[in-house]
Parts: C-alpha cells; sequence; structure tokens
C-alpha cells in the first residue's frame, strides 16, 4: 500500500514537482501516470522510493514513513522497490546475466560481490527473470551489444531479481519505437498479472496508458487532475 497524504515536493530551486497530492494506491495495481511534460510524473515516482524527498505532508509505502526515514529503513524499502528507466541505465560491457545479478546485490554478502560471486541461488533467480522477459538465450552477451527493447527487458529482469513488491518505471518505452514499446508494456502487464507486484509507469502517450493501465492518473502542474479507470479518461488529461 502506497499511500500520499497532501504531499508537496519543492526542488531547492523553488520549483513545485507535488502540489498536495493525495492518493492511495493499493497491493497489485497497475497505475499509469500519464500529463504533459513538466506535469510531475516523474516527482511522484521518484518519491516513492525516497529519491527525491518529500517537502511536506506524508508518504507511506508498506507502513514506512518515507518522509523522514531513516538511511537504513530507506535502504530496506529500496531493496524491494525496483526501478526502471528510460535510459534502461544498464552496464553495457558486462553481460546480460552479470547486469541482471546487479538486482540480487541487496542479498549478496558484501565481501563474495565484491570478488563477482553469486551463489547458485541467485543465479536461478537471475535466469528465472531473464526466462520472464523472454531473453534467456541472451544471458551471455555484452548488454551494449543488444537493440533497445532487449535493454528495456534485461532492466525488467534486473528489477525482478530484486523480488520487488513495487515497480516504479518512469517513461521505460520514451525512447523506443512503437512496436518495441507494445512489447515491454505487455512485459510489464503480464508481470503485473502473473506476480502481483504493484506497477506504477509514468507514460507520455493516453494511448498506450488507455491500453494497458487498470488505473490511469493524470497530472498537471504537480496536481491530480484526473484519477480513474482508462474508460473514463478523455483526451484531457
Ligand atoms: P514530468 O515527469 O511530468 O515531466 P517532473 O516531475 O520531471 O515532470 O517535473 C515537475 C516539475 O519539477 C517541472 O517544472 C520540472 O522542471 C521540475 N523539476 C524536476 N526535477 C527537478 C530538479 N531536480 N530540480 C529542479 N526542478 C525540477
Ligand atoms: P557459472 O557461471 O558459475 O558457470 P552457470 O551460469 O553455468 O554458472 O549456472 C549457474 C546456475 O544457474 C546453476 O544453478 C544453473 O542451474 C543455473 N542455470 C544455468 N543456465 C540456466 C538456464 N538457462 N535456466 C535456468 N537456470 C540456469
Amino acid at each position: 500500500m502506497i499511500s500520499f497524504r497532501d504531499v508537496t515536493v519543492t526542488y531547492p530551486t523553488g520549483t513545485v514537482g507535488l502540489d498536495s497530492v493525495t492518493l492511495d494506491i493499493e497491493p497489485g495495481e497497475f497505475v499509469v501516470v500519464v500529463g504533459l511534460s513538466g506535469a510531475g510524473k516523474s516527482t511522484l515516482v521518484r518519491s516513492i522510493n525516497g529519491l527525491v524527498p518529500v517537502t511536506s505532508g506524508e508518504l507511506l509505502v508498506d507502513d514506512v514513513h518515507v518522509d523522514g526515514a531513516k538511511p537504513a529503513q530507506l535502504r530496506r524499502l529500496r531493496s524491494r522497490i525496483g526501478m526502471i528507466f528510460q535510459s534502461f541505465n544498464l552496464v553495457g560491457r558486462i553481460s546480460v546475466l552479470q547486469n541482471v545479478l546487479v538486482g540480487r546485490l541487496h542479498a549478496t554478502p558484501l565481501l563474495l560481490s565484491l570478488f563477482g560471486f553469486f551463489r547458485p541461488a541467485d543465479k536461478e533467480k537471475a535466469f528465472e527473470a531473464l526466462e520472464r522477459v523472454g531473453i534467456v538465450e541472451k544471458a551471455y552477451v555484452r548488454a551494449s551489444q543488444l537493440s533497445g527493447g532487449q535493454q528495456q527487458r534485461v532492466a525488467i529482469a534486473r528489477v525482478l531479481a530484486q523480488d520487488p513488491t513495487v515497480i516504479l518505471a518512469d517513461e521505460p518505452v520514451a525512447s523506443l519505437d512503437p512496436p518495441t514499446a507494445h512489447m515491454v508494456m505487455r512485459d510489464l502487464e503480464r508481470i503485473n498479472d502473473e506476480l502481483g507486484i504493484t506497477t506504477i509507469v509514468n507514460l507520455h502517450f493516453l494511448d498506450l496508458a488507455r491500453r494497458y493501465a487498470d488505473r490511469i492518473i493524470g497530472m498537471r502542474e504537480g496536481t491530480v487532475v484526473f484519477d480513474g479507470p482508462p474508460a473514463e479518461a478523455d483526451d484531457a488529461v
């Protein structure tokens, strides 16, 4: 359960990213956040894992107060919140498998991970995640050799290897062509269906949102201007 109560985010520059937002996201929901550039989508999503600090109000994620969380609490919370970015953020010169194993780092003893050693159970997890996004045959290929769509699926696998309770995806398909964008959205949809992981995705395009979301949150100037089922979201969002 993610709960925003009157959450305002003001950046050090004085710009208001979120303006008194109140909303709840239930476990297992597939929420798509839409809005023009600068509407506050990214701020909303990034506040959930504490990447952007809350200025005022209350933000609860699984009973943890993200606002004012101690570093150890925040680390624990982040270990269960997977984040996907527009730019994939893979390490290009290492293999796909190694990239996915990064998702297991929170569960790996530090000394072992320093020497690049992962336990068989971690590798099992990584292969399982790669299978789930249909890219296991690329396990030993360097990440930089993959297409954009393949890289984004590896990023999804890396998140899955974390055993997340929440997936946050900030414009995950913005740099992909339309067919590839649909493929990635279908992967996210299927993972949400099969594993029940709460999923929050920022998108630029309402048509994609309508097709995949259970619920659409429309934002404008840091406020929520629509919150409801896709069928009710009109072009004004
Ligand atoms: P969106 O994701 O919908 O494009 P953002 O959440 O990125 O919107 O931005 C909301 C507002 O906050 C915009 O006015 C943007 O310029 C501003 N903003 C975002 N990040 C920062 C930052 N790090 N410092 C200052 N202002 C920011
Ligand atoms: P290493 O890199 O140490 O040689 P491997 O990558 O070959 O190890 O395999 C390590 C673990 O991953 C083993 O437990 C193996 O069962 C599992 N594994 C290897 N390939 C696959 C696969 N295609 N699907 C699922 N699990 C796999």
